[in-house]
């Protein structure tokens, strides 16, 4: 049986620092850290408490941070906002940064940690080692620097806005034209976007020049060669190497991409082209006489039915996300001067997480806000955990929260979809999809290999390499002549790479992993949730590869595994056909 912490919002608890607690400078936080250094610990319980205490400062000091950045992401024109943010990344984070390594060295030299030997312990302990073995103080700096540079991308990209029709979009809103029957739209639109990406092109290439040179800098300073392999270890990829994802993006090329190319005729077929013919904006047009899906009206409506599916699944679920509601704790409209993207971030002390979006009504959205319900479920199942880094997983683990409940959730999609048509519609593109993200995954991770493997090379070759790779992972593909330009620059809407290097092939792993949590919830619905419930539920108290285990599932990238796993996904999507 799950246990489904209870929340509450006004809850907070202190031991350590003060109630009210006002972060106004570095000055009145430093003291705390002082006092931990200082510390004097004679006990194995001593330790734990200090250990508490600790996380009880990170946690105040992660919910301060979330606040900012959730707040100047649904605001970025608000200068106020921006300067509170800056704050944090000139002030707070770079001070706090030597104290953090202290604390962790003292925790690692400290007598009693040898008599901590429960796994999440032991788990703690190795990514604890991992960060002393990687600070350095010269870095610091340049993660500084870093930062600011992932903002000005931020502030480009939220300012993007095409002119159609006498009406203003931001390029999120802009997508929902590509669907359109009328290939003239499409047409007109994609290269209003186009031209909108490319005016920037320019600066988002130096941007990336700069952060390349930086990050690599931080790798040679930590004493390795490059910065994937320095990213590895910071990513604490403690169960898979560089070869193995190697091997993983080759299977995804030889295998998924002809799966692609039978899709992509397929499209081509039912708005009568033939592949040759088909443009990069003919990719995702319905065809003639076929309204685009509209799953949901305004906000208020995604979230109320949300709320439904969610409860469906297990009433407990529903109230979390209802709390949420209820809290103001939803930012899902897209408009100008939103960040882009969507994402959940959880607040340590508050225990309730903030999901943020930018929606304007198509299919797509529907998915990302179960695919951020899922991180939400996870945050609230792991409220009850005693230490922070209990409760942070890899990304390998959250994601499959996130993308079993893209999935899961498919069940319950006739809340949005009342319409039979259009509810098979809605799971043919999403399965489509998890077949389609995949070599975009690979493509994605395989850039950012080469380029950070080779830093020398100008933004010219860099180009080359990404349209090289491009072309490895669509083999078959929409006829580009003409559009040429636009294909040099499709990494540029990749938040990842500016923003949080490397953090992308997770996706990949992650999305093996969630078809098989699916499959086993197709089989025993009740089963398949109960065990994926309880993985979420172990925060990172135990390796990934035993959290996979607890989910009912193997951590498990082969090309069998992936070609097992297409087989299933193309006999559901032949069930879904004949329903
Ligand atoms: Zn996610």
């Amino acid at each position: 049986m799950i246990h489904f912490p209870l929340v509450e919002i006004g809850q907070k608890k202190r031991n350590f620092l003060p109630l009210e607690f006002n972060l106004s400078s570095w000055e009145v936080v430093q003291p705390y850290y002082e006092k931990l250094v200082e510390r004097e610990i004679n006990s194995l319980d001593q330790l734990k408490d200090w250990l508490i205490d600790w996380s009880e400062l990170e946690g105040f000091l992660s919910e301060d941070f979330a606040w900012r950045y959730i707040k100047l992401s649904c605001n970025t024109e608000d200068e106020d906002i921006k300067n509170r943010y800056q704050f944090y990344i000139n002030e707070i984070k770079p001070n706090s940064a030597p104290y953090g390594d202290l604390l962790n060295k003292k925790f690692v030299e400290c007598p009693f940690t040898n008599d901590l030997i429960d796994s999440e312990d032991i788990i703690l302990k190795r990514s604890v080692i991992n960060e002393i073995e990687l600070f350095r103080k010269e870095n610091i700096p340049l993660y500084v620097k870093t930062e600011e540079l992932a903002q000005k991308y931020q502030d480009i990209i939220s300012q993007m806005m095409i002119r159609y029709q006498d009406t203003d979009y931001t390029l999120s809103h802009a997508a929902k034209f590509l669907k359109d029957p009328d290939r003239n739209i499409r047409k007109e639109v994609y290269e209003l976007v186009s031209q909108r990406r490319s005016k920037d092109a320019g600066e988002l290439n130096q941007i990336m020049d700069e952060l390349i040179k930086i990050r690599h800098q931080i790798a040679i300073n930590a004493g390795f060669d490059n910065f994937r392999d320095y990213k590895y270890k910071s990513l604490g990829r403690f169960d898979y190497t560089v070869e193995d994802v190697k091997s993983f993006r080759d299977s995804v090329a030889s295998i998924i991409s002809p799966i692609i190319g039978e899709i992509l005729k397929e499209k081509g077929k039912s708005i009568g082209l033939e592949l040759t013919d088909m443009k990069p904006y003919d990719a995702d047009a319905e065809p003639e006489g076929i309204k685009a899906l509209a799953p949901y009206q305004n906000s208020e409506e995604l979230i109320t039915k949300t709320i439904k599916s969610f409860s469906r699944i297990n009433s407990h679920l529903g109230q979390y996300l209802d709390l949420m509601d209820k809290n103001g704790f939803f930012d899902l409209d897209s408009r100008k001067g939103k960040a882009p993207g969507g994402y959940n971030y959880p607040l340590d002390e508050t225990g309730i997480p903030f999901i943020f979006m930018n929606s304007t009504g198509k299919h797509r959205d529907l998915v990302t806000m179960f695919h951020e319900g899922g991180h939400a479920i996870h945050s609230f199942l792991t409220k009850e955990l005693k230490l922070n880094a209990y409760k942070h997983t890899p990304s390998e683990v959250a994601e499959l929260a996130s993308m079993s409940m893209e999935l899961i959730s498919m069940d319950m999609w006739d809340e949005f979809y009342p319409d039979k048509d259009d509810l098979k519609r809605a799971i043919k593109e999403q399965l489509e999809g998890v077949i389609e993200i995949l070599p975009w995954i690979a493509l994605v991770d395989e850039f950012q290999d080469y380029i950070y493997t080779h830093p020398d090379i100008n933004i010219e070759q860099r180009i080359d390499i990404w349209v090289e790779l491009y072309k490895k992972y669509h083999g078959i593909d929409v006829n580009w002549a003409g559009y040429e330009d636009i294909r040099k620059i499709l990494w540029q809407k990749q938040l990842h790479i500016f923003e949080v290097p490397f953090y992308y092939i997770e996706y990949g792993i992650a999305q093996l992993g969630a078809l098989a949590v699916w499959k086993n919830y197709k089989l025993n619905p009740e089963k398949g949730l109960e065990n994926y419930l309880s993985a979420l539920q172990l925060g990172y108290t135990k390796t990934v590869p035993e959290i996979y285990n607890q989910a009912g599932i193997s951590f498990n990238f082969s090309d069998t595994y992936l070609s097992e796993l297409l087989d299933f996904v193309k006999e559901e999507l032949r069930k879904n056909s004949e329903a």
